[in-house]
């Protein structure tokens, strides 16, 4: 564990708190709250391509079913911790609440650095995994998904593995299976589309006719949300990977863009535009700024220098708790991440009904029926913050505590 992930848990756990206090819980509820239901933990052991077998430790958070059965990625990564899937897990419980869905909050994690994994010890350590936490997931019980270093691929390897330890079909126990197997269609561009709909429902509330936009990461997440929000005529003025970005006042095409990132892996050698680090893309005087990469990326460190009036938090907790009032004090509008980044979540849900009722839906009705429960979410939101007189975070905690709270 290092100090990053336990201080993911303390915020979470601090944020349920200050909530709670505000919605006056008894100590007793907010005990309830921040505790997972389950931690499992896991050892699997994989025959490593020069004959040796090495044992990887797993995790599986489950930490609320109050709403639904739980619901959530599992991600590969060194810096995997007990603490931080709980912490996730905590994040997932509300952002399902607060979006409505009947779905509660899980994580899991494989503390591995896949990248030295060849193919084979990859699918060995994906179907390691599964076996191992298969006992304690199911459509009813527990959903994962991919998450960092985790993808389609991965979860048709989980689900087989899973189906042959049960004995029987049951594809709807994952999500972000691909299309051709089960997956939904409109679930790759889900995350950026949903905080395109968000966003637009934020300025149409404050009535400002916002178009700049800078984004930070060039991901899944950022690439369709500057492709979607450029087809809506706003537009994208900077766009920027892990290696830098680049700036064009007159504009930048996400398409164009994407083809010269996938010839050399890098936006920077994009022509047209001139190239900015990310430091200075998130100080850009843009209307709206996108963070769609890294959490806290904005701090008390560069907190007076955003000049943007709107952030989309659509990484998870881009910008830090402390930073908040900061901006709020300087009047910048935040839309949350749990709120701003739910399309995914959103979309996994309809992959999972579509699977439970043997259903394929079009694309368009995916897209629709998205835009529907985000509009709903949203309003919602916006009500709370204005009935407690708080800001959207706050009031996406209260909208997600309160119909938790009713069902314990
Ligand atoms: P991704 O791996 O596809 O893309 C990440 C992007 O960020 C890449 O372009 C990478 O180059 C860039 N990046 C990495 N380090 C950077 C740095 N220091 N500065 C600038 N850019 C940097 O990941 P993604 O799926 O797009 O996810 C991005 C964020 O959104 C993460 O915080 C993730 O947890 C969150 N998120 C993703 C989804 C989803 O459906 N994919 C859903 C909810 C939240």
């Amino acid at each position: 564990m290092n100090n990053a992930q336990n201080e993911m848990l303390k915020t979470a756990q601090d944020l349920i708190r200050k909530t709670g206090k505000k919605l006056n819980l008894s100590q007793e509820e907010i005990d309830f709250l921040i505790q997972p239901d389950r931690v499992i933990e896991v050892k699997i052991p994989v025959k490593m391509d020069n004959g040796v077998i090495k044992s990887f430790i797993g995790f599986r958070s489950q930490h609320s079913n109050v709403l639904g059965p739980y619901k959530g990625g599992i991600r590969f990564h060194p810096t995997v911790s007990r603490e931080e899937v709980i912490a996730l897990s905590i994040l997932m419980t509300l952002k399902c609440a607060a979006n409505n869905l009947p779905l509660g909050g899980g994580k899991g994690g494989v503390i591995v650095n896949s990248e030295e994994l060849s193919e084979g010890e990859l699918e060995k350590l994906s179907r390691g995994y599964t076996k191992a936490i298969a006992p304690f997931i199911g459509e009813e019980i527990d959903i994962p998904a991919p998450d960092v270093n985790t993808d389609s691929k991965i979860m048709l390897w989980m689900l087989d593995e899973y189906e042959k330890t049960i004995g029987r079909k049951s594809p709807a126990t994952f999500t972000g299976k691909p299309v051709e197997a089960g997956g939904s269609l409109g679930r790759t561009e889900a995350t950026g589309r949903g905080g395109v709909i968000v966003m637009e429902n934020l300025l149409k509330n404050l009535n400002k006719d916002y178009k700049t936009i800078a984004v930070q990461g060039f991901g899944n997440v950022g690439y369709y949300f500057s492709k979607i929000a450029f087809e809506k005529n706003y537009k994208i003025v900077a766009i920027s990977d892990s290696k830098g970005g680049i700036y064009n006042e007159n504009g930048l095409n996400p398409e164009e863009v994407m083809k010269i990132k996938k010839e050399t892996n890098k936006v920077t050698d994009f022509k047209k535009g001139k190239i900015i680090s990310n430091e200075k893309l998130l100080e850009l005087k843009v209307d709206i700024l996108v963070p769609a990469a890294l959490e806290n990326v904005i701090s008390q460190k560069n907190a007076n220098k955003i000049k943007a009036k709107v952030i989309i938090e659509m990484a998870n907790s881009p910008v830090t708790e402390e930073t908040y009032p900061i901006l709020e004090k300087r009047e910048i509008k935040i839309v949350p991440d749990i709120l701003a980044n739910a399309g995914g979540v959103i979309v996994s849900y309809f992959e999972w009904l579509q699977n439970k009722k043997n259903e394929k839906w079009s694309e368009e009705k995916v897209n629709q029926k998205l835009e529907e429960k985000l509009k709903e979410s949203f309003k919602e939101i916006f009500e709370v913050s204005s009935d407690f007189k708080t800001n959207l975070k706050e009031a996406a905690f209260i909208s997600a505590l309160l119909k938790i709270t009713k069902k314990i």
